[in-house]
């Protein structure tokens, strides 16, 4: 299970970056080499009057030189009580390009940036973030490998290689299969993934066009970058330690009874039940997290697809059912927790898995929450008994009688 993928809050635009970066840079000139927190929020209120209206808190406005600190202009010190931060060699040297006028410097220090600098872990901007995905190389090199590329699938790229901890060049592959960058991902993580700051700094900046809504590598940076960014490893990890680190898998989060967000995630991405990976995805220790005053579980959207996959794409209910041909070129169907998500509680072993999991058209799965007594106990009696001995097997001794009065009624 890997960590958090953070990336810094701050505002994209232009005049935060450099309005931070002027501060830090005067602070220099005048021989002091830390620059306060206090001395921060301050000054760069009053660089940029637009940020003291309304009630900007504290954080806010130091949050102000995340970018700054992202690429690696500023460096920032945690282990004071106040906080205070200085600009590094490397951000004297950009902002004195900006002060000439001179952007391809500025290109280039950030694309040198890019390349060599670590941001899912170890990043001075964004502390916690434990991830092994760099969100800046990935956008790079995914613009290079499909031509261009949207918010959205930016967004799906981030979810797909940090949250299902699918190798990038397979997701690559997957994309380039349909074309279709328009995924929808968990609403847990679709304003983090599809609100990305640091792309619009790279637009205004000269990096990156953007054009009808898709990001390209702008015509500077591909003439002078290409061939580095083809060979641009995404994340901060070493190749030859994928191995070792996929036989441990990310879950996803979902939402209500654990299956009516995730069949919205859109990934073609099974497992092969034969692989130890799967084993200890099903066999997992059930993960409870905490929303609003709500303990929910942790789902796995790999494993959702996997049964799908392992239904053939068909209803259980009955396989007559036909629905429409989904993105991803399958059968759409959707993926029902047989002992509902929120009842893991009730349960030591995983109930997240695919014994516990029907492949079932829309119209019958809304039946199942939404119809009355006599359609649910019908419906749920079937998929019962095509499913109670698997069950069994994995350790859920259940009977029809218990699961609908506990759990449907
Ligand atoms: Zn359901
Ligand atoms: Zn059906």
């Amino acid at each position: 299970m890997s960590g958090t993928l953070i990336m810094p809050k701050q505002t994209g635009q232009k005049d935060a970056f450099y309005a931070s970066l002027q501060l830090y840079y005067e602070s220099y000139k005048r021989g002091e080499e830390w620059y306060s927190n206090a001395d921060f929020k301050t000054r760069i209120q009053e660089l940029l009057p637009y940020l003291s209206r309304g009630a900007q808190d504290g954080p806010y406005l130091v949050k102000q030189s995340e970018l700054t600190r992202y690429f690696g202009l500023v460096y920032y010190d945690y282990s004071t009580a106040t906080g205070r931060a200085k600009i590094t060699d490397t951000g004297i040297r950009f902002y004195n390009a900006y002060l000439q006028n001179d952007t391809k410097t500025q290109i280039d220090i950030i694309m040198n940036s890019i390349f060599n600098n670590s941001f899912g872990r170890n990043n001075t901007a964004i502390k916690s973030s434990d991830s092994d995905v760099d969100a800046p190389k990935l956008f790079l090199k995914s613009m290079y490998d499909l031509n261009a590329i949207s918010r959205k699938g930016l967004a799906y790229l981030l979810y797909v290689t940090h949250d299902l901890q699918i190798e990038y060049n397979d997701a690559i592959s997957e994309l380039n299969k349909t074309n279709d960058f328009d995924r929808e991902i968990p609403i847990e993580v679709a304003n983090k993934y599809g609100d990305v700051k640091f792309t619009v700094l790279l637009n205004s900046l000269g990096i990156v066009d953007e054009i009808d809504r898709m990001y390209k590598i702008s015509e500077y940076v591909s003439s002078n970058y290409s061939d580095k960014i083809k060979k641009l490893f995404i994340y901060n990890r070493k190749p030859d330690v994928i191995l070792t680190l996929n036989e441990d898998e990310t879950e996803n989060e979902t939402d209500i009874d654990g299956d009516v967000i995730q069949d919205k995630v859109i990934t073609a991405f099974t497992y092969d039940i034969s692989s130890l990976k799967f084993y200890n995805q099903n066999n997992r220790t059930p993960e409870p997290f905490k929303r609003g005053n709500t303990i929910r579980y942790k789902t796995n959207a790999r494993i959702a697809k996997t049964a799908l996959h392992l239904a053939d794409y068909k209803c259980e209910i009955n396989p007559e059912h036909t629905t429409f041909i989904s993105k991803l070129g399958k059968p759409y169907m959707e993926a029902h927790h047989l002992i509902p998500m929120a009842y893991q509680k009730d349960f030591s072993i995983n109930i997240d898995r695919i014994e516990n999991i029907v492949s079932i058209c829309p119209i019958c799965h809304s039946a199942i929450h939404l119809g009355d007594m006599g359609t649910r106990l019908e419906l749920l009696k079937k998929l019962f008994d095509q499913r109670e001995e698997k069950l069994k097997r994995s350790g859920l001794n259940i009977s029809f009688g218990e699961l609908f009065s506990k759990y449907y009624q």
